[in-house]
């Protein structure tokens, strides 16, 4: 089967990161016998400077040809002191809202060979975490009406969260067929102690798991959620909130890992087509020097495999992959610790796709 891939390599590490994204997917497609033809274009700084727009329109026609997008990362200090609707970041929010992408997934996966980079006690996150944050992305009170006034006690500010039975309706959808993918345990996360919005969110994802009678549904306030993240992390399977809280509880669950170099992400629309990048930036940094991390970007075409292309067998293989290399002891520098074997980004993509 042939898979139509469009790649933004960006800017910064992007382009190393994806290279090894590509090594590990041309292994997988020879080891399985599929065929992934990566269609390169152009988005962030690397855009700017070549055609003076951030996300050519070029760009989105072909990412809208693909079967899905894997992204590099963008941005860096080169384009800092644009303004900010000239920024090369601002690609990532024009790819989000034209592709329609209203679901962002967060895995935390902690593998039990990597427990030392967990901050929480050994006892918390024994036999590994693996848990899913499914985000809304595209509506709630980072999109509501905003604005200023003025009130007798000075200048006033408001941020609105609107929620729609529809917005709810189609991310609790979304999440309820991931929890059929995994462990079938879906826990709602919500306010609806104190906020409306928050009722609506529960009343509809109640309605919604009449659908999926094999999910066992539960609900949880945000604040609770926070607390049950790092005092028993292993409880959840997936987890399904709003785009404010998801922001929050996402970051949070990602700590858990321990490093910004491992963690992928995906976002999504109803059906297959989705959008995959790691969730650490371009890290200017370290561009060029071989350093970086591509564990996060390969993990992200692992669920590339799974969740567009419907090839788990495949995910299983690359995910297996990377277990494996860090289970030999095999370390990139951001994750180094004492006894362990130093690599560099191409020697760690080397041994991903040979362990394929
Ligand atoms: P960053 O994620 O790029 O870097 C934060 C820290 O993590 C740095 O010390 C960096 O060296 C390290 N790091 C990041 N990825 C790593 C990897 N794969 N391996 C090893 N170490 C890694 O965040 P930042 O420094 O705040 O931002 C740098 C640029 O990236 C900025 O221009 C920012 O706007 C942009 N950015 C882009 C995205 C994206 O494209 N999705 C996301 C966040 C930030």
């Amino acid at each position: 089967m042939e898979y139509k891939i469009a790649v933004i390599s960006g800017d910064g590490i992007g382009p190393e990161i994806i290279e090894e994204a590509k090594k590990v997917l041309l292994k997988v497609g020879s080891k399985f016998g599929h065929s992934f033809v990566f269609n390169h274009v152009l988005a962030g700084g690397c855009a700017i400077d070549a055609t003076g727009e951030c996300l050519p329109k070029k760009t989105l026609s072909i990412c809208c040809d693909c079967d899905s997008v894997l992204l590099g990362a963008v941005g860096g200090p080169k384009w800092d002191d644009l303004p900010g609707d000239k920024r090369p970041e601002k690609a990532l929010l024009g790819l989000r809202q034209e592709l329609g992408l209203y679901a962002n997934l967060r895995p935390a996966l902690l593998f039990p060979e990597f427990s030392d980079a967990c901050p929480l006690k050994p006892e918390l996150v024994e036999g590994g975490v693996d848990l899913l944050v499914v985000r809304e992305l595209t509506g709630g009170i980072y999109f509501g009406e905003k604005g200023q006034c003025e009130t007798e006690c000075g200048t006033g500010a408001y941020d609105v969260e609107l929620y729609t039975e529809k917005e709810v309706e189609r991310i609790a959808r979304l999440a309820f067929n991931m929890a059929m993918k995994r462990n079938k345990k879906l826990t709602s996360v919500d306010k609806a102690n104190v906020l409306e919005s928050s009722r609506l969110w529960r009343r509809v994802v109640n309605r919604v798991s009449e659908d999926f009678p094999e999910v066992e549904l539960s609900h949880m306030y945000v604040d609770n959620a926070a607390m049950q993240l790092v005092r028993d992390p292993k409880q959840f399977d997936v987890i399904v909130t709003s785009n404010m809280f998801g922001d929050i509880l996402s970051d949070e669950a990602g700590m858990i890992v321990g490093s910004i170099g491992l963690l992928p992400s995906a976002s999504m629309r109803g059906g297959s087509f989705g959008m995959y990048e790691p969730i650490h930036g371009s890290a200017p940094d370290l561009a060029g020097k071989d350093v970086a991390n591509p564990i996060a970007t390969i993990l992200s075409a692992a669920m590339m495999l799974r969740y567009s292309f419907g090839l788990s067998e495949e995910a299983d293989a690359v995910e297996g992959a990377v277990k494996e290399f860090l289970k030999a002891g095999y370390r990139t520098q951001d994750i180094m610790t004492e006894g362990m074997k130093l690599t560099g980004t191409r020697e760690a993509g080397d041994r991903i796709a040979d362990a394929i």
